[in-house]
């Protein structure tokens, strides 16, 4: 298979996992995915679809303008999030942006997240927040505001509206997803009955954090949530 091909059947395996995953909100999240060998255009989900509705058919090539080059299908509005974001960060190859319920519900707390489980040393002081807006990102100027606010981190958080993840691959921006709806989740959660303050040491966060960021380990975990979402779609 060619690094073309591969990458837009990985957006399509994105695209099952999010969905699956309940990360959907209807039609309204978006993935991406660098086009390999031009990094200045990227492939997109379109408009008025389903995280798990992404078909070779559909799919969109947008350049970093945020002009579509490629596909007949309506665009996202917000793809300047994705546009600006790749601008930015020529590390970056992947992006994603969803309204998971839990991620959204921490994010309009103000709270800062806390090292409860693995996934919170994931992002514990590596979790900036956007707050100029809980509507659509719908121009360049907003979208390289978000891009300035993630900075060289992978999250960002968007208060009450949701998230835009940045990966070195697909599979990194999703495993990233999921390990922050679920960190999100649990420090709700133990908020509900109150933290007592107990912390471990910064640097065994940092060493867990290390650990964690291994691209072999994110391919792992996202193939498999490919073949779990696939097995429950019936597909
Ligand atoms: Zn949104």
């Amino acid at each position: 298979m060619s690094a073309i091909a591969h990458a837009r059947q990985e957006l399509i395996h994105a695209g099952l996992v999010l969905e699956h995953q309940g990360f959907g909100d209807m039609t309204r999240g978006h993935v991406s995915v660098r086009v390999p060998g031009n990094p200045a255009h990227f492939f997109m989900k379109p408009h008025s679809i389903g995280f798990d509705e992404i078909t070779e058919e559909n799919i969109l090539t947008i350049d970093i303008e945020g002009e579509v080059v490629g596909g007949t299908a309506r665009p996202h509005s917000e793809r300047y999030i994705h546009s600006e974001i790749f601008r930015v960060r020529p590390d970056i190859q992947a992006i994603i942006h969803a309204h998971p319920l839990h991620t959204i519900a921490f994010s309009a707390t103000g709270q800062a997240l806390r090292p409860l489980n693995q996934g919170g040393a994931m992002f514990s002081g590596h979790l900036p927040v956007f707050v100029e807006t809980m509507d659509l990102i719908r121009n360049k100027a907003q979208g390289a505001a978000v891009a300035a606010c993630l900075g060289q981190d992978n999250a960002v958080l968007m208060r009450s509206h949701g998230v835009a993840m940045a990966g070195g691959s697909l599979a990194e921006a999703v495993v990233l997803c999921v390990m922050l709806e679920e960190a999100a989740r649990i420090q709700l959660q133990a908020s509900a009955i109150g933290l007592d303050g107990f912390a471990f040491p910064p640097e065994d966060v940092a060493a867990l954090r290390q650990k964690l960021t291994r691209p072999d380990q994110y391919q792992v975990n996202f193939d498999y949530l490919v073949r779990k979402a696939k097995r429950a779609m019936r597909l």
